[in-house]
């Protein structure tokens, strides 16, 4: 007999028709809270602040509240759950990703859909341990400088990298991941720690103006910006770290923005990484089988 959860039936019912066809997803590692969306004179995020907020919904409070730290909160936004990784690149996600689950959905090759991260150890998102999907609807891939245990690279060769990927051709699923602010803060660094953040501005804003002017991207690409985790408050151990429960570490930013998606929005309500994971696949009708997360309210058209 069929055992049918409401999980399931969630699935496989016939999911509105969004407009949106493609999804980029940027994550931006690690910054604060209190330097990005919660600074009121957007200082380190000109972009965000005087453009793209006028382009999508801004959400103040969106969480983490998995493991807040890389690899954890990576795998709660691309997976829809929150897993105690190793944050070496040394343990498999349980379960798809949204590559994964967008290469099923379109039966693309390998070649539509990205992961371009940085860290080196982000690769293993390209498979996961669940037995019907590992090594299946593998994405490309181009992390850290040569694939999982090669190092970290800088953010403007993943920018170039992606930028050229996306210019020449045109896939379906992008998710990018820059290093900074959070590398810079691990080193102590202040200064390489707000240059990252608004390096990480400027990217997402080039990536956004392009996908927007873009003839194949125009009108119907989902742009999502977020982060894996925050980190500590001055007054709970500083910039320099994260990884505890903290509201730094759980606070981090979310922006979307696309064709099915409200302008100019604030949006206050509570959200979490699993919600993202759940909510981008509801959009572009990927399976929600393995998400633990819910849709995110009062965002559509
Ligand atoms: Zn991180
Ligand atoms: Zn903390």
């Amino acid at each position: 007999m069929l055992s049918c959860n409401s999980k399931q039936l969630a699935s496989i019912q016939p999911h509105k028709p969004y407009k949106s066809k493609k999804l980029i997803v940027v994550l931006i590692d690690g910054p604060r809270w209190e330097e990005t969306w919660g600074d009121s004179t957007h200082q380190y995020q000109p972009y965000m602040a005087s453009y793209l907020r006028n382009e999508g919904c801004i959400f103040t409070n969106f969480n983490n509240l998995g493991n807040t730290i890389t690899n954890p909160g990576h795998c709660a936004v691309l997976t829809g759950n929150y897993e105690s990784l190793a944050n070496n690149g040394a343990q498999l996600p349980s379960y798809p990703s949204l590559a994964q689950t967008f290469l099923q959905k379109t039966q693309h090759d390998s070649t539509s859909a990205w992961l371009i991260t940085s860290k080196d150890k982000l690769e293993i998102f390209k498979t996961c341990l669940q037995s019907s999907w590992s090594n299946q609807y593998m994405p490309s891939v181009d992390c850290g400088v040569g694939g999982l245990g090669t190092g970290y690279r800088h953010d403007s060769i993943t920018f170039l990298n992606a930028m050229n990927v996306l210019q020449n051709s045109h896939p379906d699923f992008m998710f990018i991941s820059f290093r900074d602010p959070d590398f810079s803060a691990h080193a102590n660094d202040w200064n390489g720690y707000l240059e990252g953040i608004k390096r990480g501005d400027k990217y997402v804003y080039e990536l956004f103006n392009f996908l927007q002017t873009d003839t194949v991207y125009k009108n119907q690409t989902t742009f999502v910006v977020t982060n894996d985790h925050g980190r500590h408050p001055d007054n709970l151990g500083g910039f320099t770290s994260h990884g505890d429960n903290c509201s730094g570490c759980k606070h981090i930013n979310l922006f979307i923005a696309g064709p099915d998606i409200k302008k100019n929005q604030i949006i206050t309500t509570f959200a979490e990484q699993i919600d993202l994971h759940f909510t981008l696949s509801h959009i572009h009708g990927l399976t929600n089988l393995y998400s633990k997360g819910k849709l995110i309210p009062g965002i559509f058209n």
